[in-house]
C-alpha cells in the first residue's frame, strides 16, 4: 500500500528518487553515444528504454558524438525524451580522419581480401574510422576531459529490466573498471594480425601484463564449435562493446595508451577490420585485474539487453519484453557464438545454470 499521490513527498518521484538534474548524488559519469543524424529514430528508441528502466531515477547526462554537426531536429527530439542534460559534441577532425601513415592503395587492396572472406562493412572507410575512434580516441574528447565513468549506448538497442541502483556508483563502490553483458567469438579473418601485434607489444612491455590477468580467456585453445581456427593465437573472445559501462581511467592509463599507439601504427584498423571490441577486450584481459571486470549475468537479475541478434535476458520479475535465458533470435548456429563459459572458466567461476 503506497502513499496516495497527494501525500507523496513532492521532491521524490514514484521510485523514491529525487528527480531533476540538480541531484547532487550522482557520481562523475555520462551515458554516451556515437550516432549519426540519420539514426535519430533508433537512438530515440534506445533512449526511451534506458530512461524507462534506469536513468529516470538518476538523470545521468547524455553525451552524443558525431563526426558532422547534429541537426536541430536531432537535438530537439533527443532532449525531449529525458529530463537529464544532453550534450552534443563534434569529434575533432584529427580524431576521426584516416591517419597520415595509412596507404589508401594498400587499404583498397586489403578490402578485396576482407570482402572475399565475407567481412561485413570492410569497404566502408567510416566503419574503420568508427572502430578506431571507439578503440583509442573517444575518451580523449575534450568534452569528457573531467568525466570518469561512461555507459555506451547505440541506436536500436533494447533495455528490458528495471534497474533500481546507480550502476555508476556500483562501479565506483566496488572498484570495477568495466562491465559487460554479452561475450562472443569474433570472425578470425577480421583480425588476423591483431594477436601477433599484441605479442610484439608484450615482448617490448612485459611490465604491463597484470599479475591477476585473464590471459586464458584471451588465448585458450577452446574448441570453437563453428570455426575451429583461432585468430593466430587469439581466442577471439570479446566483450560485445556496443554495451559498455567503464572507467575511462583504464583507457587513459600509460599501458593502454602505449598499446593503442602500437596498434594504430601497425595499421590494422584499416588494412584489416580490427574492432574496438577485440581491442578493448584483449587490453582488459592482459593489463587489468580480472576481478575488476563485472559481468551482471552472474547475479542473474540485472541488465536486460539486446543488440541484434543477441540478448542478455536475465531471470527476473523486473524484465519485460524478453525471453529469460534467450541468447539469440537469429539462426540457431548463433547460439554457439556465446563465449561466456570461457570467461567464467577464466575467472574460476562456474557457468551459471541456464534458468
Ligand atoms: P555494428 O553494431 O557493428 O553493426 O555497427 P553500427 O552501424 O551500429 O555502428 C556502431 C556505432 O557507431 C553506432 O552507434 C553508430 O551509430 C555509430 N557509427 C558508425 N559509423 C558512424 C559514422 O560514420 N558517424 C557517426 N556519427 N556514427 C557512426
Ligand atoms: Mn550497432
Amino acid at each position: 500500500a503506497g502513499l496516495e499521490s497527494s501525500e507523496r513527498d513532492p521532491n521524490l518521484d514514484r521510485d523514491g528518487y529525487k528527480p531533476g538534474i540538480e541531484n547532487s548524488d550522482r557520481i562523475n559519469a555520462t551515458i554516451l553515444s556515437l550516432v549519426r543524424n540519420e539514426e535519430l529514430d533508433g537512438i530515440l528508441q534506445a533512449m526511451k528504454d534506458l530512461e524507462r528502466t534506469w536513468n529516470h531515477k538518476f538523470n545521468y547526462p547524455w553525451t552524443f558524438f558525431n563526426d558532422v554537426p547534429f541537426t536541430e531536429e536531432f537535438k530537439k527530439k533527443t532532449s525531449e525524451v529525458t529530463k537529464a542534460e544532453c550534450r552534443y559534441e563534434l569529434i575533432p577532425k584529427e580524431h576521426w580522419e584516416v591517419p597520415s601513415w595509412i596507404n589508401m592503395d594498400l587499404f583498397k587492396e586489403s578490402v578485396q581480401i576482407l570482402k572475399e572472406n565475407d567481412i561485413q562493412y570492410a569497404d566502408k572507410v567510416s566503419y574503420h574510422q568508427m572502430c578506431r575512434w571507439n578503440s583509442g580516441l573517444f575518451y580523449k574528447h575534450p568534452a569528457l576531459k573531467d568525466v570518469q565513468y561512461y555507459w555506451r549506448v547505440e541506436p536500436n538497442v533494447h533495455f528490458f529490466c528495471d534497474v533500481d541502483y546507480d550502476v555508476f556508483r556500483y562501479m565506483q563502490d566496488n572498484n570495477k573498471t568495466y562491465g559487460f553483458t554479452i561475450n562472443l567469438y569474433d570472425a578470425p579473418k577480421s583480425i588476423p594480425t591483431l594477436w601477433p601485434e599484441t605479442v610484439k607489444f608484450l615482448a617490448a612491455h612485459p611490465e604491463y601484463l597484470h599479475d591477476n590477468n585473464a590471459q586464458n580467456w584471451v588465448t585458450d585453445r577452446i574448441r570453437r564449435p563453428n570455426h575451429n581456427q583461432l585468430a593466430n593465437g587469439y581466442s577471439t573472445c570479446h566483450f560485445w562493446s556496443n554495451f559498455e559501462v567503464g572507467d575511462m581511467g583504464f583507457w587513459r592509463s600509460q599501458a593502454y595508451e602505449d598499446y593503442f599507439q602500437h596498434l594504430d601504427r601497425a595499421g590494422g584498423f584499416f588494412y584489416e577490420r580490427w574492432g574496438d571490441a577485440p581491442v578493448h577486450s584483449i587490453a582488459l584481459g592482459l593489463f587489468e585485474d580480472k576481478s575488476r571486470i563485472h559481468c551482471p549475468v552472474l547475479r542473474f537479475r540485472d541488465i536486460g539487453y539486446q543488440h541484434i541478434p543477441f540478448f542478455n535476458c536475465p531471470n527476473s520479475g523486473k524484465c519485460k519484453g524478453c525471453v529469460t535465458g534467450r541468447f539469440t533470435d537469429g539462426e540457431a548456429w548463433l547460439n554457439k557464438e556465446d563465449c561466456r563459459p570461457n570467461w567464467f572458466k577464466a575467472i574460476d567461476r562456474d557457468h551459471p545454470r541456464r534458468p
